[in-house]
């Protein structure tokens, strides 16, 4: 049965450089890739012990072990469970996109585009080239409002549209994840970062709480909350998902979504302490810090990712200042700023090693 599968699936895998293309396949109606070609193309090596139907799959110091039919991997000898089980046929071992594009992330340090009929796999890049913007929010879910009714939403986008205007300026391709007031559930955003081999994801909100004096600017990124005020903020931005139709399968996909960014976690810490730096600075804005929460919308980002909360729209004096043009401006070139020297300091170091 399994072999005539097989079969009927076209095969297809061409090479570019340092780059490979593998056609995604149907195996009983899920989405399935060979890792056959990937592994030659990276100079790795695959085998097989037969009596056990495990599978080796190394390069480097790199070892990852599967089993043909198990929804287990082992990743330098850490235990990890997928929703789909791997599965080996005549022309090479198959495993679904959701197992293949963390390991090949997080396991061999690389950059992936996950397309509707094929993966692309490259070599990791050393340059920062292309940064997804983020404009919290949007459509039926407007964010937090102000006394005076401003919406978090509207003030977002207006500051995500002005830093991927100066970051283009720069020479770095910007991908808006809306450039209009649309809603876009959580997942979709980090994908839209995925599918364009996106190098940073910068997700801009505003932040509210119970105190109307509280003002200040903190920039988060993804990892377990540790205090009562980071669990706070935390659940309220992931309460967007109340707006969204459709079940999460929050356990299962947590595990995907940490060893995805458990890869980027120094390098989100220090874009978040850039942009932190040049927001507070240009915006003549109060630091509050960097921090760390478990936020939705950057759990499914396969490079570093960080949360600007630029400041407290719960706060009168903060939500008059939102609608000066000026003062939402500098926001935005504080952000675009603090990418830019992240985007210098990066690719010097990446460059020197
Ligand atoms: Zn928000």
């Amino acid at each position: 049965m399994l072999k005539i599968l097989f079969f009927l699936c076209l095969y297809t895998a061409s090479y570019k450089g340092n780059n490979v293309k593998v056609a995604i396949k149907e195996l009983d109606g899920f989405r399935y890739i060979n890792i056959e070609p990937i592994s030659k193309l990276l100079g790795g090596k695959i085998n097989y012990l037969e009596k056990s139907g495990r599978i080796f799959w190394q390069k480097g110091d790199v070892s990852i072990v599967l089993i043909d039919g198990s929804p287990w991997v082992l990743l330098n000898a850490k235990p990890y469970n997928f929703p789909l089980p791997v599965r080996k046929g005549d022309d090479g071992v198959f495993l679904s996109p959701s197992m293949l594009v963390p390991l090949l992330s997080s396991g061999f340090n690389l950059t992936v585009e996950l397309g509707d009929d094929s993966l692309v796999v490259f070599e990791r890049k050393l340059k920062i080239d292309k940064v997804v913007i983020d404009a919290g929010h949007g459509g039926r879910d407007p964010g937090a409002i102000g006394l005076k009714k401003t919406k978090e939403k509207d003030v977002v986008l207006k500051i995500a549209r002005i830093v991927a205007n100066e970051l283009e300026k720069a020479g770095v391709n910007c991908i808006l994840t809306r450039d209009k007031d649309k809603f876009i559930p959580l997942e979709k955003r980090t994908e839209i970062a995925n599918q364009n081999g996106a190098n940073l994801f910068v997700s801009i909100h505003l932040n509210a709480c119970r105190s109307r004096k509280t003002h200040g600017c903190e920039v988060y990124f993804l990892s377990r909350a540790r205090t009562g005020w980071e669990r706070a903020v935390e659940a309220r931005e992931n309460s967007v998902i109340k707006f969204e139709e459709r079940e999460l399968g929050v356990d299962l996909e947590s595990i995907l979504w940490d060893l995805a960014q458990a890869e980027y976690l120094s390098e989100s810490k220090e874009l978040a302490a850039y942009i932190l730096k040049s927001v507070t600075k240009k915006g003549n804005i109060k630091s509050l810090g960097v921090k760390q929460a478990n936020f939705f919308v950057l759990r499914g980002a396969y490079m570093p990712a960080v949360l600007v909360e630029a400041d407290f729209i719960s706060n009168p004096k903060c939500e008059k200042r939102f609608k000066d043009k000026g003062f939402v401006r500098n926001i935005a070139l504080g952000i675009a700023e603090g990418i830019e020297k992240f985007r210098a300091e990066y690719e010097k170091q990446m460059n020197y090693e």
